[in-house]
């Protein structure tokens, strides 16, 4: 695998550095986003940002051009992804869509479907979120109970989706729902792009362990939804939902920029605060910054299947499993390496980093669930990549 990026790619890192340079509104790579204490005003924000982003072309780059992309490739979209990092220029608001509703759309959507939602998905100027969660079928999301019936014109969506992010603020969602009871688990589902402004959505904010509430249960009462919002036949929900979810695990330029980044705060904080005079503290750090570098491997070797035009496939979960867990570690070292300081919330004084570390503590705790939970992962990584029998197998002449 070349790990060397070409020339072209290079002008590409150059250009954006240069963009971000004059258009971030803080200091390139050190000052960090406003913080916000109403998420309203950081999503109004984070459109903004993301709308200047995209009118530049940085948004949404391996996207056909007529959609708003640029029509490049992987490798290109990575270092796209690693330089925003870098910059530390906030996440895209519009990040759903972007690298979920979006690329489901381009693989799924029939001309008419892309050409109404794709181009509005890079400037944030319509936003998206995933109605995928029931509170009866999170990892076995086959089981979605949300009914779906064919009426005039369309369906009739009844149900209730948890764990929503972002649907407070969404213009659409992409949602699985059953369509015909009669069939098969996996048979019987079928994909929408449900108006959340239609009729019969409710929205319910639920605060998180962060103390935030960006995501929600939504309720769909008797929600109408035309034809023409119905991604592949009736009955293809599951495979086009497989779209949805095999892009929520593969590369992951920006955590893998973020982990850098924390992993070289956490050492700085470790030499200011004696932290490496301790033996037991100094291996585990030693070990963290070990871990953090075989993340890097690991986005390199999805990124080079990518690049042979390879799908993201279930070696994906591997990454995912990784470095969820590695995150996880990291931030609960981090908490050791504060010491007395780790209880404390933010605005408390003798904190450093001011509660960052403790918010990142809790944020990367969902890790290991969101994007399908770690059990979930070890039993794709089991059967589909090792080739593991699904149920155990009873041993010879045994019981
Ligand atoms: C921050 C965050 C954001 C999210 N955003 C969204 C979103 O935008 N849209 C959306 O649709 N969902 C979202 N989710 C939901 C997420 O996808 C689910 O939480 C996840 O799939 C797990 O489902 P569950 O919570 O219902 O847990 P359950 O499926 O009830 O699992 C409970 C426990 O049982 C284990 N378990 C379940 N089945 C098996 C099995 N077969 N083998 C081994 N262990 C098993 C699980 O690993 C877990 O430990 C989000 C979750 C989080 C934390």
């Amino acid at each position: 695998m070349d790990l060397n990026t070409t020339p072209e790619q290079e002008q590409l890192r150059g250009q954006l550095r240069e963009w971000l340079r004059n258009h971030l509104p803080w200091e390139y790579g050190v000052g960090l986003p406003p913080r916000f204490d109403d998420l309203g005003d950081e999503v109004a924000f984070g459109r903004r940002w993301q709308s200047d982003l995209a009118g530049a072309g940085w948004v949404a780059v391996t996207w056909p051009v007529a959609y708003g992309g640029r029509g490049l490739g992987p490798a290109e979209n990575f270092v796209v992804q690693e330089e925003l990092a870098r910059a530390r220029a906030p996440e895209l608001v519009g990040r759903i869509g972007v690298n979920l509703a979006g690329p489901t759309l381009l693989a799924h959507g029939t001309a008419g479907q892309k050409a109404r939602w794709l181009p509005s998905i890079p400037p944030a100027a319509a936003l998206w979120c995933q109605l995928f969660s029931e509170p009866d079928a999170g990892s076995d999301l086959a089981a979605v109970r949300t009914s779906a019936r064919p009426v005039d014109g369309g369906w009739q969506l009844n149900g209730r989706k948890v764990w929503t992010s972002y649907a407070q603020f969404a213009d659409w969602g992409v949602c699985l729902a059953r369509s015909d009871p009669a069939a098969p688990k996996h048979k019987g589902l079928s994909f929408f792009v449900v108006d959340m402004h239609a009729p019969g959505v409710g929205v319910h904010p639920l605060v998180q362990l962060t103390g935030e509430a960006e995501f929600n249960e939504v309720e769909l009462d008797d929600v109408f939804v035309p034809d023409d919002q119905l991604v592949g036949a009736p009955g293809e929900g599951w495979r086009v939902a497989g779209s949805t979810l095999s892009h929520e695990r593969g590369v992951n330029p920006r955590q893998l920029v973020i982990h850098l980044q924390h992993l070289e705060e956490l050492l700085s904080l470790a030499a200011t605060s004696g932290a490496f005079d301790d033996t037991r503290l100094r291996r585990k750090l030693a070990q963290a910054y070990v871990e953090v570098r075989l993340f890097q491997l690991h986005n390199w070797r999805s990124l080079s299947k990518l690049q042979r035009g390879l799908e993201p496939g279930p070696e994906g979960s591997i990454l995912k499993l990784y470095w969820s867990e590695m995150s996880k570690r990291l931030h609960s070292l981090a908490l050791e390496v504060l010491g007395p300081a780790a209880p404390l919330w933010r605005d408390a004084t003798a904190n450093p980093g001011a509660g960052s570390w403790q918010r990142a503590w809790l944020y990367y705790q969902a890790a290991s669930i969101f994007a399908g939970t770690n059990e979930i992962q070890h039993n794709v990584i089991g059967e589909r990549v090792l080739g593991l029998p699904r149920e155990p197998v009873a041993a010879e002449g045994g019981p």
